[in-house]
């Protein structure tokens, strides 16, 4: 094999409840709009036909429990917690029925994002990334194996400093799990490490440096993030 002129991409990996093996990330998937209420409060309304997405780099990966700087290129950085589904096996053009065996397990994820600069794409037409892909701006909590988890009526919920800012209910979501996952199917070759997050409720808000988020969802493991000082 030719040498590398550089150091290849490292490895991006979440822990895995229950044992020492990791799941090794390859793409994150992010879905707009999923809950009515959040929408709306966005001043949107959900597409009910579909849904939409976005995607994050792996560069944005960063785990629960870390100190992420408040980044740089914005004065209005949100917090939008969501529930994560990670795919341990792959597949195109699935059908409802058939996305579900695709599912490796869950987690409580946050999709922080520089509103500001989303506002502003929106007002020009212009794409979302740099609202959107910010380093250290997707945050996965420990996974929990599908066996051990499946998406119902659970509290997805978030405190900034102890104060709770989003609290709604997993069953809120406009498009579920199985059908975004065949929905995205007909647009990529999903395969094992492709990860998803499924869109936030309502009560999305500010950060400032300093400030310690926690949350999740319930029946699975915590989510914490703290912002440490701008960049
Ligand atoms: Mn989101």
């Amino acid at each position: 094999m030719a040498e590398l002129l550089f150091p290849a991409p490292e490895v991006r990996t979440v822990p895995v409840e229950g044992t020492e093996a990791l799941y090794p990330v390859h793409r994150i998937f992010c879905v707009g709009r999923n809950y009515a209420a959040h929408a709306a409060e966005m001043g949107a309304e959900v597409d009910r036909e579909a849904p939409f997405y976005f995607t994050k780099s792996l560069s944005a990966l960063a785990l629960s429990g870390q100190v992420q700087p408040y980044p740089p290129g914005t004065s209005d950085y949100h917090h939008e917690v969501e529930l994560a589904v990670a795919l341990g096996a792959g597949g195109f053009r699935v059908s409802v029925d058939e996305a579900g065996a695709m599912v490796f397990g869950y987690a409580a994820a946050l999709d922080m994002t520089r509103r500001d600069l989303q506002a502003r794409a929106k007002d020009k037409r212009r794409p979302w990334d740099l609202g959107k892909d910010v380093e250290g701006s997707a945050v996965l909590a420990p996974l929990t194996r599908a066996d051990d988890f499946a998406p119902g009526t659970q509290r997805i919920h978030l405190a900034v400093n102890g104060e709770t800012r989003q609290d709604g209910r997993l069953d809120e979501m406009v498009h579920s799990v199985p059908e975004i996952i065949a929905d995205l199917s007909l647009y990529y070759h999903l395969r094992a490490g492709d990860v998803i997050l499924t869109g936030t409720p309502a009560g999305v808000g500010s950060v400032t440096p300093g400030d310690r988020l926690t949350g999740g969802v319930e029946g699975l493991q915590p989510i914490s993030l703290t912002l440490g000082p701008a960049l």
